[in-house]
């Protein structure tokens, strides 16, 4: 294909960062050219003080002027598609914007520069913070207690299933339930999770209407059942409606409720988890409460539990004893799961988490969920001729569509995904969740106004027209980035790490 006949610039306000092709400093070098103007060494013998240890050969790093570099990294820092330069519609990893108040305050130097090893009595603030952020967390969710070292969801998750099985250890013939029931459109971490601690897990499948099948659920519970693991909303964005009848379920039958709130952003100030009947939950920080993650982290993900679960948090926790608030280093109890992690969390991301409450308040909290949730409806609503909705109907904070318009047209949602970065945007999630068929998962978050969620549907509608038209130029997309389609797979197996000539 030629640059005639390639697509056009689908939409000015796309982003064009995965557009070009940056070379290494190396490849740029130029010999004799430098930044500065070194005074000629001393030759070796004259007044040598290295002691005839001089380096004879070239030093072999690049040689560059001062703009030469610094428009080197500037650029790279532009090869990125970043929620900074446009809007990020991966669903179920809420990739929200991350207000420059919350960076401000993180590295406040009283607040960045705390060593972990310091003494507690030298960091009283601090600690009142995490105490803080901790209250916010225990009301928002109803609950009574929580763990907040967990590092990440996945962390938590291990925390949380570590409390049940502690507790089910404690209980007469608790450790003979070795059966974790888990819905099949659940994120990986959570069978993963429950296998890792030694538990069976047990699938269960969707219904038609996208969520937890009752029946199915009913029909696998029994004495030897520890627990359910549900997220709520659910991975294809959906209210778990018949959640009530899962919790009675499951605790009929002296099993446990492990509540994923991953997705808790889409329900924060409306529902408290702990009315809907679930014994603890982790709460991904950086998802719900804004602060910045991927590419592996900071994240964190402290755990909620009821009061039948708190004899068993991990140390160190918070005590309130005679009007004063103590961190308890030692499990005072012998109940405790023990430690978790070193120090006491993901303190500079308890910082952005709590000023983002204090900076929306109960009200903006509130409003947030309200608006992520109709970001995603406004969406649903706009594409549903242009793409297949999963399901009819709405949705909570990500709407989510299968690849059934796509059919006779012989491309695959992974064709239409490369022709959205020649678009100029950032895929959202693809083939997750695995019930639905080759899913498309978008979570604009609440972040995102109207005006950028008008001009991304007119971009995805105008793909969409394109691959029932010409479909071949969805088959070669993306034309516009420089390394074209990947070789995923051979870039995973023989990744190449090191620069040569
Ligand atoms: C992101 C996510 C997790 C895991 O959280 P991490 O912080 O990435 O470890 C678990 N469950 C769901 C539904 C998620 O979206």
């Amino acid at each position: 294909m030629t640059a005639d006949t390639a697509m056009p610039m689908l939409n000015p306000a796309g982003h064009r960062g995965l557009h070009h092709e940056e070379p290494l400093l190396f490849e740029l070098s130029q010999a004799g050219t430098a930044g500065t103007d070194w005074a000629e060494p001393a030759q070796a013998g004259q007044g040598d003080a290295l002691g005839g240890l001089m380096r004879q050969d070239a030093i072999g790093l690049p040689e560059l002027s001062e703009p030469q570099v610094v428009r080197h990294f500037t650029r790279l820092s532009q090869q990125n598609y970043a929620i900074d330069s446009g809007i990020l519609p991966l669903g179920s990893c809420t990739m929200k914007y991350n207000p420059r108040l919350n960076e401000k305050l993180a590295r406040l130097p009283g607040l960045a520069e705390i060593h972990p090893l310091q003494p507690l009595s030298t960091v009283p603030g601090a600690l009142k913070l995490i105490e803080n952020l901790a209250d916010w967390l225990v009301r928002l969710t109803g609950m009574d207690a929580v763990a907040m070292t967990p590092a990440a969801g996945a962390h938590g998750e291990m925390c949380g299933m570590m409390l049940i099985k502690a507790a089910l250890q404690d209980q007469e013939g608790g450790a003979q339930r070795q059966r974790v029931l888990v819905p099949e459109s659940a994120h990986g971490t959570n069978p993963a999770t429950a296998a890792a601690l030694g538990f069976k897990v047990q699938a269960i499948p969707s219904n038609g209407r996208g969520r937890t099948d009752l029946a199915a659920f009913r029909a696998a519970l029994g004495s030897d059942v520890a627990a359910v693991m549900l997220t709520n909303p659910n991975t294809c964005g959906l209210f778990e409606d018949e959640i009530l009848e899962i919790a009675a379920g499951i605790h009929g039958v002296g099993g446990y409720f492990y509540g994923d709130g991953a997705n808790f952003n889409a329900i924060v100030g409306r529902v408290k988890p702990a009315e809907l009947g679930l014994d603890c939950m982790h709460i991904n920080l950086h998802k719900t409460f804004s602060t910045p993650h991927g590419g592996g982290g900071p994240g964190s993900g402290p755990v909620v539990m009821n009061a039948r679960l708190a004899p068993y948090a991990p140390i160190p926790f918070l005590q309130h004893q005679q009007g004063k608030t103590r961190w308890m280093e030692q499990d005072a109890s012998g109940k405790s799961i023990g430690r978790l992690r070193a120090f006491h969390g993901q303190f500079a991301t308890f910082v952005r988490a709590y000023a983002y409450m204090l900076s929306l308040g109960a009200d903006g909290l509130q409003q947030a969920s309200a608006d992520a949730v109709l970001n995603a409806n406004y969406l649903l609503a706009r594409l549903q001729d242009a793409l297949t909705p999963a399901y009819s109907a709405p949705c909570m904070h990500e709407a989510l569509f299968s690849d059934k318009f796509l059919d006779g047209t012989g491309l695959t949602t992974l064709d239409y995904a490369k022709g959205m970065i020649d678009a100029g945007y950032h895929p959202m999630t693809m083939y997750f969740p695995l019930v639905v068929h080759g899913a498309l998962l978008f979570e604009p978050t609440e972040t995102e106004s109207k005006a950028t969620l008008d001009e991304f549907v007119e971009a995805l509608k105008i793909l969409a027209d394109i691959a029932k038209k010409d479909p071949s130029r969805l088959q070669q997309a993306p034309l516009y980035a420089p390394r074209r389609r990947l070789d995923e797979t051979q870039a995973a197996r023989s990744p190449r790490l090191v620069w040569t000539t």
